[in-house]
């Protein structure tokens, strides 16, 4: 049932492709839940203290103008109510970077090919997993206060001349030994040395929302603990794909690529 009207008058939203977008709905009497249709996936609401809200991710390489987001509101009595809300996407210039990293990095053995496609499945399948709640209540803050470094996101990257993704995350200026702490309150669902990034720590915040912490020198924490907002979950350092030490931090929002300083806003 599409019902006319209940966002009557609201304009398209706009957000820049990379971004994170936060939906609310207002609280009602009987209102049960709240989902949101978006990228061919169901992106549950929570109730905060002034309405219903779910963040969306618009990954970095989402084609540019409007996406339909189906919104159902689904009522004690059993009433449900569907609506579209159109969300246009900006597109954005991303910069290219050129960086030379160890040869085993871009040629890779047979050995490490196959250790880089495991990893990335298993990867994929954390990022598709939605908990349906929201595990922070504080807002999102930088893994390392007052550091520098960051406006990285989304810049086409060559790789000792050869083109390779564009850069997923926030690369934030670190010496080894730096403390890295959590941008919000979650769970850790990895901690563990990959390939590509290193000792890598994968905090689920609920609602789809990821963040990470790649090319760690130490680990403070491990998989299934809860964390708080600041705790330190490790040590920075150069571990992994790196040119030097410095932290890579990202976030998936439902498996969109996004800048992490986009949750801070
Ligand atoms: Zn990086």
């Amino acid at each position: 049932m599409i019902m006319e009207g209940i966002a009557a008058g609201v304009a398209a939203l706009v957000v820049g492709q990379g971004q994170v977008l936060r939906l609310n709905v207002p609280n009602e009497p009987g209102l049960e839940a709240v989902v949101v249709e978006w990228n061919d996936q169901s992106i549950p609401f929570v109730q905060g203290s002034d309405g219903w809200f779910t963040l969306v991710g618009v990954d970095l390489d989402a084609s540019p103008g409007e996406h339909a987001a189906e919104l159902m509101w689904t009522y004690r009595d059993g009433r449900v109510w569907h609506d579209i809300r159109q969300i246009d996407v900006a597109g954005r210039e991303f910069r290219t970077t050129r960086l030379e990293v160890a040869p085993k990095y871009v040629e890779l053995s047979a050995e490490n090919a196959a250790r880089a496609a495991r990893e990335s499945q298993e990867i994929n399948e954390i990022y598709a997993r939605i908990t349906p709640e929201a595990l922070w209540s504080e807002p999102f803050a930088v893994p390392i206060p007052g550091t520098t470094g960051g406006r990285n996101f989304g810049h086409r990257r060559v790789f000792n001349d050869q083109p390779r993704a564009p850069h997923s995350g926030a690369d934030l200026t670190a010496a080894t030994g730096t403390e890295i702490r959590a941008t919000n309150r979650g769970r850790v669902v990895l901690a563990k040395d990959l390939f590509y990034s290193g000792n890598a720590v994968f905090v689920d915040h609920g609602l789809g929302i990821y963040s990470v912490y790649l090319h760690l020198s130490e680990f403070r924490v491990k998989p299934g603990d809860i964390i708080n907002q600041g705790q330190v979950l490790g040590l920075a350092g150069a571990t992994g794909r790196v040119t030097g030490p410095h932290l890579h931090w990202g976030v998936r929002a439902q498996g969109a690529r996004v800048d992490p300083f986009s949750l801070l806003q």
